[in-house]
């Protein structure tokens, strides 16, 4: 039986996460950065991305992996074109400077590049898309992940050569606000399902996983035990193609370094991330984009659904759904999950309680 979840107000999370996070290193403005994406993340349903991987940058503080006072070094390289280096500092903050630096270049020239290189893990990528958006940016992101042992086959093959490297496309709305968000791993489910399927005594679907042989699985054990599969890209060879570009823009054209050269440390997950920023305005479709937005949104939605319960959505509607959700009624921390901050935050001294 799975234990119940502790549930807590989003505030409530944010303040602990900002506790626990000054008390490991960081000033107290990084650490509300920091704290926002997290619980943002968890309010956005990604509970993968959210809190849960803050005793995980504890413990890459202490090992020297993560550095809590780090600030992206921002370096002109002429013309849209910026490298960002984030020297192993917090993703969600030098990945924020990084697209800050890009979207005053992008409001000048109507485009920047930003290539952020040396992040400790950037969290959940979207969030970089609706920075972009509320500048009114269009933006496309491709991650690569490093100094962590692969975990995703290529298509056809049958052992781990890829992460599970996400992309990420932000279309701008009225406002400020994101009217399409696409952000995804290009595996077909994340590694943490896996295991909550294990935790629940669930099989996987069909097509997630395969054994150590390369054969077909929906046991969790294929993939999780001795000798260990492999997670399969989405969508057979397209994801996998998809893989393969954000490993080279990603990794490659920032110089973060790709995957297959970059030495594993325990407890380590170093990404970098190659983003574009577009100024609508500038191009003839510009002045339209939001109304075409809006029709062809409508267009996709009024699709009679195949089943009656599951209604046509796009992109980045669950996470907005999700938020509404949440922030009224508060977020589930898996018990496990729960346990594990409770336990860190006594190794910093804060008293973790909801
Ligand atoms: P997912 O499978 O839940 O897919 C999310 C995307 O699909 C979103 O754009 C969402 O709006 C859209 N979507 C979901 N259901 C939909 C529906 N019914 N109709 C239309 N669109 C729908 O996401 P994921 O692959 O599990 O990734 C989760 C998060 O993990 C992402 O935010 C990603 O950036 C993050 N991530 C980060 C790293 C990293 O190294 N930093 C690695 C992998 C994933």
């Amino acid at each position: 039986m799975t234990a119940t979840p502790t549930i807590v107000p989003h505030g409530r999370l944010t303040e602990l996460a900002v506790q626990v996070l000054v008390a490991s290193g960081a000033a107290e403005a990084d650490a509300r950065i920091v704290a926002g994406h997290l619980v943002d993340a968890n309010l956005a349903g990604h509970d993968s991305h959210g809190i849960g991987m803050l005793p995980q940058y504890v413990r890459a503080i202490r090992r020297g992996l993560l550095d809590p006072r780090a600030h992206a070094a921002v370096e002109d390289r002429g013309g849209p074109v910026l490298s960002v280096d984030g020297r192993r500092g917090f993703g969600q903050l030098v990945g924020r400077e990084g697209i800050a630096a890009g979207t005053a270049r992008a409001a000048s020239l109507g485009l920047a590049a930003v290539a952020l290189r040396g992040a400790f893990h950037v969290g959940r990528v979207g969030a970089y898309a609706e920075q972009a958006a509320a500048a009114g940016l269009v933006s496309i992101h491709f991650v690569n992940v490093v100094g962590h042992a692969p975990l995703v086959a290529p298509f056809r093959g049958s052992d781990r050569r890829l992460m599970t490297n996400p992309f990420c496309v932000g279309v701008p709305g009225p406002g400020g606000r994101i009217a399409v968000l696409l952000d995804f791993a290009t595996s077909r489910v994340a590694l943490g399902k896996v295991r909550e399927a294990r935790a629940r005594g669930d099989r996987v679907p069909d097509g997630c996983i395969i054994d150590h042989r390369g054969r077909p699985s929906t046991d969790p054990g294929a993939l999780l035990d001795e000798p260990k599969g492999a997670l399969l890209p989405m969508g057979e060879h397209k994801g996998s193609g998809l893989a393969l570009v954000c490993e080279l823009l990603g990794g490659a054209v920032t110089g973060g370094g790709i995957l297959s050269r970059v030495p594993y440390q325990d407890g380590m997950i170093g990404n970098n991330m190659l983003s574009f920023l577009l100024d609508p305005a500038k191009l003839p479709g510009g002045a339209a984009l939001a109304e075409d937005v809006e029709a062809t949104v409508a267009f996709l939605k009024a699709s009679p659904p195949a089943d009656a319960e599951l209604p046509v959505l796009v992109a980045g509607e669950p996470e907005e759904a999700s938020r509404a959700a949440r922030r009224a009624s508060g977020i589930p921390v898996a018990a496990g999950v729960w346990e594990d901050l409770v336990a860190e935050g006594k190794n910093v001294g804060v008293d973790v309680r909801p």
